[in-house]
């Protein structure tokens, strides 16, 4: 879900949400691990209810923008990072098509 479409649910038959709060909220759920942003749609979805405690990968279909979250092995997805950096999660995206638009 996009933000803009997050701004006009919220503000639906009420006063309308200020983008600023919408983007605030957003912000601290994507710190608590509750919502993940997905570049490439320029969007956002909720997380699973259950904390990984490694990483994702999400698979964003460009036809349709269906996106698959696919745990991954954190720091493992990246093992050629420097060992002075201390990787804390790993968020992978790749695009394609998915099964169904395939
Ligand atoms: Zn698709």
């Amino acid at each position: 879900m996009k933000a803009y479409d997050l701004i006009q649910q919220f503000g639906a038959g009420l006063r309308p949400t200020k983008p600023p709060t919408v983007y605030r909220s957003l912000d601290f759920l994507m710190a608590v691990g509750l919502v993940q942003k997905v570049v490439t749609l320029g969007a956002y979805m909720a997380c699973p209810e259950t904390p990984e405690t490694g990483g994702a990968a999400l698979l964003v279909c460009t036809c349709c923008h269906a996106v698959e979250r696919l745990p991954v092995p954190g720091p493992a997805a990246v093992s050629n990072a420097p060992p002075d950096f201390l990787i804390e999660r790993v968020l992978l995206e790749a695009s394609g098509r998915c099964r169904r638009c395939r």
